[in-house]
C-alpha cells in the first residue's frame, strides 16, 4: 500500500500476519510513538556505508576517514534540521532517556528543576538522581493557558541559582502540542533555562530550536525513522562545556599524563567529545542524520496534513463506539500528533489490545506508557502494581487501569487506520 518511491515510505509494509480467526493479514503498525518503522531511505543510506565501516577519530586509514567524515557530518546535519544556533553544540547519546539524564549529570551544583508530573518518566525522573539538585513537580495542567501559568507561579518564588524546566513537545500519551515556546518565554522571563523532550515531536513536526527559543532538545532515533540506537541532546555549550564527563574514557580526553605525586591529570574536550567518550554508534548517527535529511528534503507540511487526516478519522470513528473514551489533558478538540489513547468502558486494555492484534494483525501499546502519574490524572484512577511501563492485571469487564495507545506518521496507510477503526467498532 505504500509506494516505495514516496520520499517518506518506509519498511515493514509487506509483514504478514496469522490471525487467529484463520487466515492472514498484512500487519498494520500502529505503535509508532514506541517506535517507528525505518525510512526506506535511511535504510538504503545506512546500507550503502555500513559495509566501510572504520573506527571513528582514531584511525589515519580510508575507512576511518570516511567514518569520522560520516561521523562528524552527520552532527553537521542534525544542527540543520534542529535550527541550531551558531554555539550550540549536538552530542550523540544512545536515546532521549540517555540525553536527559546526560543533562542532569551536566547541571550546575544546586540546580532548581521545575518539571510537569506529567512528562514521561525519562523528562520526569533523571533530575533527583542528582542529590544537590531541587525538583519542583508541577500539577497537571488542564489547558496549555494554565501550564504556561502553573510555570510562571513556580518560578515567581525561585532564588536566583540556575534553574531548569524540562517539558515534552506532544505527549507519548495523548499526542497533545504543549506551548514550548509560551512555556520557554515564561522561562526565561524568569532566568531559567528549558530543555524540551522531542522524542515525540520531531517525528511529526518541525523542531526549530532558535524559533522556539529553547536551551536545549532531547530525541531519540528509533521514532524518528531511524532504529540504529542512537539519539541527541543538542544545545547551549556552556554548561555541557563545564560539566564533568557523562563518559569517562578515550575520546573524551584530549591529554593524559601521570603526576609527580603519582595521579594522573586530565584535560577534557570542551567540544560534543567531552561527553561521547568511547567508540561511538556511527550507524545509529548516521541514520538519524539520514532521516533529518529525508524529513527536512520532504517538508512537514504534507506529512502533518496526511497525519490530521487520519487523526480525523480514528477520532470520528471512535465516537461511534459510546464506550469508548479518548483520554486528553487539554480536551479532546486540542490540536495533537498521531498519538492517541484511550480506554474502553467494560474492558481489560490489554485484553483489548491483544484481541487488536490476534484477531486483526494490528500493532497497538497497552499500558500506562512511562507515565504514570499522567495515565492516573487521566484515568482518574490509581494504576495497579504493574511494573515500570507494563500493564495492571485487572480482570475482564473490571474499570480499565491502564489505556490503548494508537500511534503513526509517515508511511501510514488509510487502509490500517481504517481496520483499526472497524476492528474497535
Ligand atoms: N520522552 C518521550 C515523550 C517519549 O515518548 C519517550 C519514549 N517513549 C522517551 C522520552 C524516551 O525515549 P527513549 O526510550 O528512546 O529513550
Amino acid at each position: 500500500a505504500v509506494e516505495t518511491s514516496a520520499p517518506l515510505a518506509v519498511l515493514g509494509s509487506d509483514v504478514t500476519v496469522p490471525l487467529v480467526t484463520g487466515g492472514e493479514v498484512t500487519y498494520a503498525a500502529l505503535d509508532y510513538a514506541a517506535s517507528a518503522p525505518a525510512l526506506r531511505r535511511v535504510w538504503d543510506d545506512v546500507a550503502a556505508y555500513a559495509p566501510y565501516y572504520g573506527s571513528v577519530h582514531r584511525g589515519a586509514g580510508y575507512l576511518s576517514q570516511l567514518s569520522t567524515d560520516l561521523f562528524e557530518t552527520s552532527r553537521k546535519d542534525v544542527a540543520a534540521f534542529l535550527g541550531c544556533r551558531e554555539d550550540d553544540q549536538v552530542v550523540f547519546t544512545r536515546s532521549t532517556t540517555d540525553s536527559l539524564n546526560l543533562l542532569a549529570a551536566a547541571l550546575p551544583t544546586g540546580t532548581e528543576v521545575f518539571v510537569f508530573e506529567t512528562e514521561h518518566h525519562a523528562s520526569l525522573l533523571p533530575w533527583e538522581q542528582r542529590e544537590d539538585t531541587r525538583v519542583t513537580y508541577l500539577s497537571a495542567p488542564r489547558s496549555s493557558r494554565e501550564a504556561v501559568e502553573t510555570l510562571e507561579k513556580a518560578l515567581a518564588g525561585r532564588d536566583g541559582g540556575p534553574a531548569l524546566v524540562c517539558v515534552t513537545g506532544a505527549s507519548n500519551v495523548t499526542g497533545e502540542l504543549w506551548p514550548v515556546r509560551e512555556l520557554a518565554a515564561a522561562a526565561h522571563a524568569r532566568g531559567a533555562r528549558i530543555v524540551l523532550d522531542a522524542a515525540q515531536l520531531a517525528p511529526h513536526h518541525p523542531v526549530d530550536i532558535a524559533e522556539a527559543d529553547v536551551d536545549w532538545v532531547a530525541f531519540s532515533g528509533h521514532k524518528l525513522y531511524a532504529p540504529f540506537g542512537a539519539g541527541v541532546l543538542a544545545g547551549r555549550a556552556d554548561w555541557l562545556r563545564e560539566a564533568r564527563p557523562y563518559l569517562a574514557g578515550g575520546g573524551a580526553s584530549r591529554k593524559v599524563a601521570r603526576r609527580d605525586d603519582g595521579g594522573v591529570d586530565v584535560e577534557w574536550h570542551t567540544t560534543a567529545a567531552r561527553h561521547e567518550a568511547g567508540s561511538p554508534n556511527v550507524i545509529g548517527v548516521y541514520a538519524i542524520a539520514s532521516a533529518c535529511r529525508a524529513l527536512s528534503e520532504a517538508g512537514f507540511d504534507g506529512l502533518v496534513a496526511r497525519e490530521r487526516q487520519l487523526i480525523a478519522t480514528v477520532r470520528e470513528g471512535l465516537a461511534e463506539v459510546p464506550e469508548v473514551r479518548l483520554l486528553s489533558l487539554f480536551g479532546d478538540d486540542a490540536p495533537r500528533v498521531g498519538v492517541l489513547s484511550f480506554v474502553v468502558e467494560g474492558w481489560n486494555s490489554s485484553h483489548f489490545a491483544a484481541a487488536l492484534s490476534a484477531e486483526y494483525g494490528i500493532g497497538v501499546r497497552d499500558g500506562l506508557f512511562c507515565a504514570h502519574p499522567l495515565v492516573r490524572t487521566l484515568l482518574g484512577s490509581e494504576p495497579g502494581d504493574q511494573g515500570e511501563c507494563g500493564a495492571p492485571e485487572a480482570a475482564p469487564g473490571e474499570r480499565s487501569l491502564n489505556a490503548i495507545r494508537v500511534s503513526f506518521g509517515a508511511g501510514t496507510p488509510d487502509e490500517h487506520v481504517e481496520r483499526f477503526v472497524r476492528a474497535v467498532k
